[in-house]
């Protein structure tokens, strides 16, 4: 069998990434090889390719954190996953399996977590090593393909507007309408919130409106925080996906009294937040961070039953470099997923 196999590589900050051939990995105990049939790629693969972050990634990296594919090899001590199993390696690589986060239910919390494509190589390649227990399966009627962003994007969201504890008939707001916002928008609409998308680009809010969001507002046209309280008295939940400060900021603003901001985007600065409002309007703000294997399951199976619909182009792994360009410059609408061809 081939030793080698092609990955895109970053070996330095915020410089190009390098597709080259490197050592294929060997399975160990507890763990399974991958296949890579398709991998989307995530705002967050950027931040790490430009060590955007406090904490710095692994160099040389292989990014990617929505890798799905076939097991090809099982570790010798891993009796639960056969070869020809087609599952996804989310960002949560793995976890310690024992400390207070991970006994409650709130295994992304864990200190001593991995995340693929940051602390280990990720999916941006023709194979990638996966912990046994921390793989998720892909129901039947899902391809690889649509459900790559499942992955992250989907988990992401579906996880966000739990922890905004909206109720059916509230509304939400989405910030930021790209590979994440696409499909907060549906799983929004599918747990039966009303919903006012935000986003800079029309072209996005069309999108939007054609995956089910109720109202739109483009931000560059209106102050979104001031429309969202004239005309909807303001959102129970803002989910902000927009790696952008300013948005952070009409995200907090838009939430009604007693409502939830939830951060998820993550852009390398600080939000301000007006302490008086704050208290006085009984808001809270939040961050959420992926969802657990639970919530990806719970994501993938409302995928599985046609509710949600990811947005994919589909590139070769080889033009990473250009699909950066174009999300850096906000010219993604949904997702691109890469596939080796
Ligand atoms: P993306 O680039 O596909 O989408 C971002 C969207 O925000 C774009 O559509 C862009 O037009 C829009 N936007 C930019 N400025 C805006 C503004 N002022 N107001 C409204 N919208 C605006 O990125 P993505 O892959 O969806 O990721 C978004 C962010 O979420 C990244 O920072 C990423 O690292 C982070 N992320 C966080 C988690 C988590 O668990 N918390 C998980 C995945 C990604
Ligand atoms: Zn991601
Ligand atoms: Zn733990």
């Amino acid at each position: 069998m081939c030793s080698t196999m092609k990955a895109a590589v970053v070996h330095k900050f915020k410089e190009n990434l390098n597709v080259e051939q490197v050592p294929k990995p060997k399975t160990g105990n507890g763990q399974v090889l991958v296949e890579i049939k398709a991998c989307g790629v995530c705002h967050t693969d950027l931040h790490a390719a430009h060590g955007d972050w406090p904490v710095k990634p692994k160099l040389p990296l292989i990014p990617g954190h929505e890798g799905v594919g076939e097991i090809v090899e099982v570790g010798p001590d891993v009796t639960h996953l056969e070869i020809g199993d087609r599952v996804g390696i989310p960002w949560l690589y793995t976890a310690c399996g024992h400390c207070e986060y991970c006994l409650t239910g709130r295994e992304t919390l864990c200190k001593d977590q991995l995340n693929a494509g940051y602390s280990v190589d990720g999916s941006y390649a023709e194979y990638c090593l996966a912990d046994a227990n921390y793989v998720v399966h892909i129901p039947d009627s899902l391809s690889y393909v649509e459900s790559a962003p499942l992955f992250c994007a989907g988990v992401t969201t579906y996880k966000a507007l739990k922890v905004g504890e909206a109720k059916p008939g509230d509304w939400v707001a989405i910030y930021g309408v790209g590979g994440l916002g696409h499909v907060a928008v549906q799983y929004a609409k599918a747990m039966g919130f009303n919903v006012v998308a935000v986003d800079t680009f029309d072209e996005k809010l069309a999108l939007a409106k054609e995956l089910g969001a109720d109202r739109v507002v483009n931000p560059l046209q209106n102050d979104s925080a001031e429309f969202i309280q004239r005309e909807l008295g303001g959102v129970q939940a803002s989910i902000c996906t927009a790696v952008s400060k300013k948005a952070f900021g009409e995200a907090y603003r838009a939430v009604k009294r007693g409502g939830k901001c939830v951060a998820v985007g993550l852009p390398p600065e600080t939000m301000e937040v007006p302490i008086f409002d704050t208290v006085l309007n009984g808001v809270s703000i939040v961050g959420s961070i992926v969802g657990t294997r639970k919530d990806l399951q719970e994501t993938l199976q409302l995928a599985a039953e046609g509710k949600i619909r990811t947005m994919v182009e589909t590139r070769p792994f080889e033009d990473i470099n250009d699909v950066f360009e174009d999300l850096e410059d906000g010219k993604v609408n949904g997702r691109v997923v890469l596939i080796n061809e």
